[in-house]
């Protein structure tokens, strides 16, 4: 199968959920992937308050069913009756492999791409690091944290804040059915995370985009680790790290340049306040996967760009907001009494509100 419609830089979160779906509508699709292997990550587990069902995904993906989330300060603690999924990151990218038309989907792994062509106003090829070249009608940057061509072509900044997590697998002691989240100058100023798993394993991370925090990611952790109410919780009895980067921008809504859509981490449509990203580039990848079948159909790209106003309708004023969040919380995260104080205060928000403001849904209190 050559002559492709749709050309997908990267086999990620977002190019394989926008492969599955573009393969539904019967177009020819190629994921490039400069992985050899789209099952390796640097991380293995989620929290996502996605709705499974709405992205066609089985309970099989599951890790672990949340009831409640806990959020720490350092004299303050205040339960969140939520539910919240914990994913297994390598069986939701199963079934996203799995249900690829293999009729019009190919993937090609070990090819890592380094530019794109253009001709007057269009984009017609991107080339890999062998100088091989790969022509389709429409290309979509999903390359992630590397937005290999949302950089080249201006949109995203060259230089970009990164928010980088580290995480261990360690023994749990708590409630399975209870997540973590700690915040303030005690939880080294940065922002952590429980996730239990089962057979009492849970998934501690530490994370921040503070630069001078970055610098000394595993050994915050470690002192996170050394604290008595997270001893009661877990105990670390091994040393693998996982971890990796998430874009922290402004907020972008621009995705589209002629030919090119731009899905996920490559524009950064992590959702800023808990740095979820799979439930939001899920979403985002279903109203471009619209936009890109009726140009088409069409066979008119102008078509392309409903993706971004149908993006901003849905997630704008959402993002704009998580994003002051993030820039107070973090303000905050540099003073206990005052995430004390607002913990406390937050005892007089309902369990609802303070879970959409936690999964970035604001909007949803107009409904
Ligand atoms: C430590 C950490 C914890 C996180 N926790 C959560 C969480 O709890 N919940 C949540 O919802 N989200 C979480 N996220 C965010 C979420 O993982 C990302 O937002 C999401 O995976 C991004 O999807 P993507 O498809 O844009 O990028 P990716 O899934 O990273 O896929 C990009 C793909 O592009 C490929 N690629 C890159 N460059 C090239 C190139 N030049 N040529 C060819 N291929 C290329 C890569 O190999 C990769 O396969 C976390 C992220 C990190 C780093």
């Amino acid at each position: 199968m050559n002559n492709f419609d749709v050309v997908i830089i990267g086999g990620g979160t977002a190019g394989l959920i926008l492969a599955r779906e573009l393969g539904k509508k019967k177009h020819k699709t190629l994921v490039l992937d400069r992985k050899k292997d789209l099952l390796e990550f640097s991380f293995n587990t989620l929290g996502s308050f996605l709705n499974l069902k709405e992205f066609d995904l089985t309970e099989g993906v599951v890790a672990q069913e949340i009831n409640t989330i806990s959020l720490h300060s350092k004299n303050m603690k205040r339960k969140v009756k939520s539910d919240l999924y914990i994913l297994d990151k390598k069986k939701v990218h199963i079934e996203l492999l799995n249900s690829l038309d293999p009729e019009y989907v190919v993937i090609k792994t070990g090819i890592d791409i380094k530019s794109i062509t253009k001709k007057n106003n269009t984009f017609t090829t991107v080339i890999d690091k062998n100088k091989e070249a790969y022509f389709g009608k429409i290309f979509i940057d999903a390359s992630g944290t590397n937005a290999v061509i949302s950089k080249k072509v201006g949109l995203r900044s060259k230089k970009v804040d990164l928010a980088t997590g580290v995480e261990y697998n360690v023994k749990y002691l708590g409630n399975p059915a209870e997540g973590h989240l700690l915040i303030g100058k005690v939880y080294q100023g940065g922002y952590g995370w429980i996730f239990p798993l089962k057979n009492q394993r849970a998934i501690i991370g530490f994370g921040t985009f503070d630069d001078e925090i970055v610098k000394g990611l595993k050994e915050r952790l470690h002192k996170i680790l050394e604290l008595p109410n997270i001893k009661k919780l877990v105990v670390k009895d091994n040393e693998k790290v996982e971890g990796g980067s998430i874009p922290i921008t402004p907020v972008l809504d621009k995705f589209v340049l002629h030919n090119l859509v731009c899905v996920g981490d490559s524009v950064s449509q992590v959702n800023p306040i808990v740095g979820e990203g799979y439930k939001f580039i899920f979403e985002a990848a279903l109203i471009a996967s619209k936009a890109i079948h009726k140009s088409l159909e069409n066979k008119n790209l102008n078509h392309l760009t409903e993706y971004e106003t149908d993006w901003k309708n849905r997630f704008l004023l959402n993002y704009q907001r998580s994003k002051r969040s993030q820039e107070r919380f973090f303000k905050y995260s540099q003073n206990n009494f005052l995430m004390d104080y607002i913990l406390f205060l937050s005892k007089f928000v309902s369990d609802k509100r303070a879970v959409r403001s936690l999964s970035g849904e604001y909007g949803l209190d107009k409904v």
